[in-house]
């Protein structure tokens, strides 16, 4: 259950926060995986919680969702509006920075899934796995590693420990899976599970 905020209708389900890029030129396969996970995940009762635009993979996955008769809440910075094209058939926030956005975004969510994208993506991730690292938070992080697409940044993670600026065991903090299937599995697995009720003491 996320934290009441009151310009967010209630909602005490669970709800999972997707990254994922916002561009048009993307791979299909990417665009449809994007799809395809919001659509799961509504059929499965989870909120989705996105950023609220209507382009790239994140408004696949938005529309797919709200298709298939799942909540969905975006959070679009006021000045992002038109440029990601606010998909406005959905609960929207409208909120004024880049961080605000974030800060929701993590606040309502209760696992993260990161699929394939661009800088803003890797923005999004690393900061939710800094915070992991610094024990900010412990919800679960799952990458969507459709066709390898994030093989390059897990072999700069392990250059990372082997180089000895992270400790080994933070290559357990996120979980890969290589399909949709895969990872709705995964975030309604029994240590995910456990993984939010120790988030939530
Ligand atoms: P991209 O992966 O570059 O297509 O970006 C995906 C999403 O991340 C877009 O909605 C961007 O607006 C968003 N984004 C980029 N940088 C940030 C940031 N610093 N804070 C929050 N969202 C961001």
């Amino acid at each position: 259950m996320s934290p009441a905020n009151p310009a967010i209708a209630p909602f005490d389900g669970r709800s999972v926060c997707l990254f994922c890029g916002s561009s048009d030129a993307a791979d299909p396969v990417y665009v449809q995986a994007a799809a395809d996970f919001g659509a799961a995940a509504a059929r499965a009762g989870w909120r989705l919680v996105y950023g609220g635009g209507g382009v790239g993979l994140m408004g696949a996955s938005a529309r797919a969702a709200h298709e298939a008769g799942g909540r969905v809440l975006g959070v679009m910075p006021e000045f992002l509006r038109s440029r990601e094209r606010l998909f406005d058939e959905v609960e929207t926030l409208v909120v004024t920075s880049m961080h605000e956005r974030k800060q929701i975004m993590y606040d309502q969510s209760d696992a993260f899934v990161v699929a394939p994208g661009g800088i803003g993506t890797l923005e999004e991730v690393v900061e939710l796995l800094s915070w992991k690292r610094l024990d900010l938070h412990g919800k679960p992080v799952i990458f969507l590693n459709i066709n390898g697409f994030w093989e390059t940044f897990f072999g700069l993670m392990r250059h990372s420990v082997e180089t000895g600026f992270t400790p080994p065991s933070f290559l357990d903090a996120w979980l890969v899976c290589d399909t949709v299937e895969a990872a709705m599995m995964a975030i309604d697995a029994p240590e995910t599970r456990r993984a939010l009720q120790h988030d939530r003491r």
